[in-house]
């Protein structure tokens, strides 16, 4: 049995200092799961968080998207047991206040409080998660798979957000992990036709097995001349940002047809600035949409992975130990090719 001291955690305590300790077990209080984590995926969030960019307390134990093994269930749990594989929805609303009464806008909570945000998350052996926010997963699903559940739920609220229909053209820019799960939902969601767009050829490889249709490296093709010529001059229906830049959103904009959707999903930095022609987004009559995280999302998420018709192997790149955090986030950092999808597995 594990004693306190060999629990292993990543710590972020500074900017880009993130460090392997040893910290005590959790314990699963009233209504609550102690889960013995199967996998955490790093989320370009925690990026931003490492590299202070978007300013979280410090000192915190990062991981929001993980999966695990119940082992041991607090008082007055219902419909979980130890030895369950679960996955669980990071963001705790409180339930009473104005915003969690008001249908699917509980995640603008004033208590929110979220796993790996705000409170200890699962770059760690252990972590406890309320029963409330736990959702059972088929015990052949791979833990290290599954942890893409939560990124997935946050996909398919900015695909309910932007309303994608059957027979839409949809331009992806960025083919990150976020942009390698659209592009499969938007298919299964009805689009016809997917264009996808990254700078790095390796991803758009992953991005054309996946399922897109025509891929655009921007560093060699203009994507708006690629698109035009494809749409009759006219644009695609929806395009979607998965990148979190400013210029991402401009690529996304110049590609959308007038009267078209844009779905702003990519997270940017907390202080970066996006310039825009107030005319265009005029004479285009566009429909904006973002997005903020899974509310009431995570069922569905968990249903469609489940199917087995979303494919998250080939987005995970790098399956690694705890141990390693330390390193790949540096890597990370300096957006080192080769690597996408990282889960951290204890
Ligand atoms: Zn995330
Ligand atoms: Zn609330």
């Amino acid at each position: 049995m594990n004693s306190v001291t060999d629990l292993k955690a990543l710590v972020l305590r500074g900017v880009r200092d993130i460090r392997l300790e040893g910290v005590p077990k959790p314990e699963a209080h009233k209504g609550e799961l102690l889960l013995k984590v199967g996998g955490c995926g790093i989320c370009g969030t925690d990026i931003h968080f490492y590299k202070g960019e978007w300013k979280v307390k410090l000192p915190l134990i990062p991981g929001h998207e993980f999966s695990g093994i119940v082992e041991s269930v607090g008082e007055g749990v219902k419909g979980f047991k130890p030895g369950d594989h679960v996955v669980a929805e990071p963001n705790i609303t409180c339930g009473e206040c104005m915003y969690c009464r008001m249908s699917s806008r509980n995640f603008f909570c004033v208590n929110l409080k979220a796993i790996g945000v705000d409170i200890n998350g699962a770059f760690a052996e252990y972590v406890k998660v309320p029963a409330k926010n736990a959702y059972l997963i088929p015990p052949n699903m791979p833990l290290e798979e599954a942890a893409l559940i939560e990124p997935l739920a946050c996909c398919i609220r900015g695909l309910d957000n932007v309303g994608i229909e059957v027979g839409d053209t949809v331009a992806i820019v960025g083919t990150g992990p976020i942009g390698l799960l659209l592009i499969q939902l938007v298919r299964m969601w009805g689009a016809v036709k997917v264009y996808a767009m990254d700078l790095l050829d390796e991803r758009l490889r992953i991005a054309k097995d996946l399922g897109a249709d025509v891929t655009i490296n921007p560093s060699r093709e203009d994507p708006r001349e690629v698109i035009m010529s494809e749409t009759e001059g006219m644009g695609v229906d929806v395009a979607i940002e998965a990148v979190g830049s400013p210029k991402a959103i401009d690529t996304a904009l110049n590609v959308v047809r007038r009267g078209g959707r844009l779905l702003i999903f990519g997270v940017s930095p907390q202080d970066a600035v996006w310039n825009v022609r107030p005319f265009e987004l005029y004479d285009k009559e566009l429909l904006i949409c973002t997005s903020y995280r899974s509310p009431f999302t995570f069922q569905r998420a968990v249903r469609v992975a489940a199917s087995g018709r979303i494919a998250f192997k080939p987005i995970i790149s790098h399956v690694l130990p705890l141990e390693r955090g330390p390193e790949i986030f540096a890597r990370l950092d300096k957006r080192e090719p080769g690597i996408i999808k990282v889960v951290l597995k204890p």
